[in-house]
């Protein structure tokens, strides 16, 4: 079957990993590409000038010091300095001139004794002992060239140094550059396209292999593996999906098993008011004795469904948040009595020995009716789990600031890979679906849900085979004085311990 994912990706996806990082690349590549072209079409003369002329200025410096210090060997230093710097050189003293010519690029020029008569003569109009000019070819633009002319100074004489330099690149540079700036460019595309091509594949292979996981996954293939590549966020997330795919089945399972169990749960007594009513009509009915004893029948049955769907109503308004608690300031140790001796009856009747530990009372904000329901529930598992071992201590533990109710049985216990999941929803340990115990696996999520609420904090320790202590703690306020015995939690919560005095 093709989903639409796959048939999507079939045009061509511009928004796509792979076509985004393609197109980013090579706009990259051009930009830089454009931005050496730009620079060596625009800026490379005028570079270029201002390079010639600080040389020049810097050659004129070497040879007057080497013409005033070391004349013997002026000669050869400005052979030297000509040729390295591709300049022409000239000496005029006292009658004598010296040239020295190491130009390439002023080709057409055949003399320079035009370009000494220009400088001469501004040098002469000059105020400063040295002066430059540069002289512009239109027409050919590499015999564009800088005039420098300098006095020395010497005892006895005066002489004129003069410097031409070519103002630009000759051709033949211009042509290596722009030549070589073609194969950079070209080279700078190859690899922006090479590196585009290895990156987004490198980045999209590990999304589509995800994408295609959780396709598979939506198709109710929970065995499917989410695998994140190399990457630290890929990874993190294919770790969130793998866990979401390993919740999915378990809650997938676990509502199997409530339909099971539930229909089950309705089922028995349904048999049972049906069977009993019937009984009556057929047996009992006459007999006032025989006929209110299997009404009393069709009453608990009633009662068992009643509970069964409360439970269920439960479950659905915590989930949706639709709970409202009437807050209150209450003793715990007070309220967990009540509940200890609601059952206690009922237990003593069944051989069940339940033992009370109160601690000193203990404040706590809550809703009492809530905090009580959750009592009842721990109790009443740790009946319906206790096994032949009958005994089960109800404790309270009260510290500075907290007090904790404990349920302690010493029943079937909890195997501890089970133990995360009993606050689960729809969630029944193996070993009582073995033993049918009955339940919907309801409770511990109301609870839980209830002391989420309540910002309690709650656990079980359990030892499969030796019994569980289920618990849950909460904060002490101070003891509220008789008049503001209900008072909102907001206003009491956080308040130092200080109930005895
Ligand atoms: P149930 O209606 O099945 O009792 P609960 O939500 O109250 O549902 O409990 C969830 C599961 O936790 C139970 O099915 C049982 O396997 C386990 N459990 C709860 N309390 C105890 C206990 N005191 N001892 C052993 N197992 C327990």
């Amino acid at each position: 079957m093709d989903t639409g994912y796959f048939s999507d990706r079939k045009r061509t996806d511009t928004s796509s990993i792979k076509t985004t990082t393609l197109l980013s690349f090579v706009l990259f590549a051009m930009i830089l590409v454009s931005i050496i072209w730009g620079l060596a079409t625009f800026f490379i003369n005028t570079y270029y000038e201002s390079m010639r002329a600080k040389e020049s200025l810097s050659v004129a410096n070497s040879l007057e010091v080497q013409y005033r210090e070391f004349p013997d060997t002026f000669e050869e230093y400005a052979v030297q300095s000509a040729a390295s710097n591709r300049i022409y050189i000239r000496l005029d003293s006292a009658g004598n001139t010296m040239e020295f010519n190491g130009t390439v690029g002023l080709n057409d020029i055949d003399s320079f004794n035009k370009d000494i008569e220009i400088i001469n003569k501004k040098l002469k109009r000059s105020p400063n002992s040295n002066v430059t000019y540069n002289v512009r070819d239109t027409t050919t633009e590499s015999n564009s060239r800088l005039l420098f002319a300098t006095r020395i100074e010497r005892p006895g004489e005066i002489s004129t140094l003069y410097i031409i330099a070519p103002l630009y690149p000759d051709l033949v540079t211009t042509r290596i550059i722009k030549n070589m700036l073609f194969y950079i460019s070209v080279i700078v595309l190859i690899i922006a396209l090479l590196l585009s091509f290895a990156l987004s594949h490198r980045l999209a292979s590990p999304i589509e292999n995800l994408t295609r996981a959780a396709t598979e996954l939506s198709q109710g293939n929970y065995d499917v593996k989410f695998d994140g590549a190399s990457f630290t966020e890929t990874k993190e997330l294919a770790r969130a999906l793998n866990q979401a795919s390993y919740e999915m089945e378990r809650s997938e399972f676990y509502q199997r098993e409530i339909i099971a169990n539930v229909s089950h749960d309705l089922k028995t007594p349904l048999t049972m008011i049906r069977s009993y009513a019937e009984k009556i009509i057929d047996i009992s009915g006459d007999n006032p004795e025989k006929r209110n004893a299997d009404l009393a029948v069709i009453i608990s049955e009633t009662e068992r469904l009643n509970t069964l769907v409360t439970d269920m109503m439960s479950v659905s308004n915590l989930q949706s948040n639709n709970v409202e608690l009437h807050n209150e300031t209450f003793d715990l140790v007070e309220a967990a009595k009540v509940v200890y001796e609601s059952v206690l009856v009922l237990s003593s009747s069944q051989g069940y020995e339940i033992n009370f530990h109160p601690s000193r009372p203990a404040y706590v904000v809550g809703d009492r009716n809530k905090i009580m329901q959750v009592m009842s529930n721990f109790v009443a598992n740790a009946i319906k789990y206790s096994g032949d071992n009958k005994f089960i201590d109800l404790r309270l533990q009260k510290s500075a600031k907290k007090v904790a109710f404990h349920c302690i049985d010493h029943g079937v216990g909890i195997p501890s890979e089970d133990q995360r999941h009993v606050w689960d929803r729809y969630y029944r340990t193996s070993a009582n679906h073995e033993r049918y115990i009955e339940g919907t696996g309801l409770g511990l999520s109301i609870v839980k849900g209830i002391l989420n609420l309540h910002g309690a904090s709650y656990g079980v320790n359990s030892e499969e085979g030796k019994g569980s202590d289920f618990w849950f703690e909460m904060e002490t306020v101070r003891k509220p004085s008789a008049r503001n015995m209900a008072v909102s939690k907001t206003e009491t919560i956080g308040e130092d311990d200080g109930e005895e005095g």
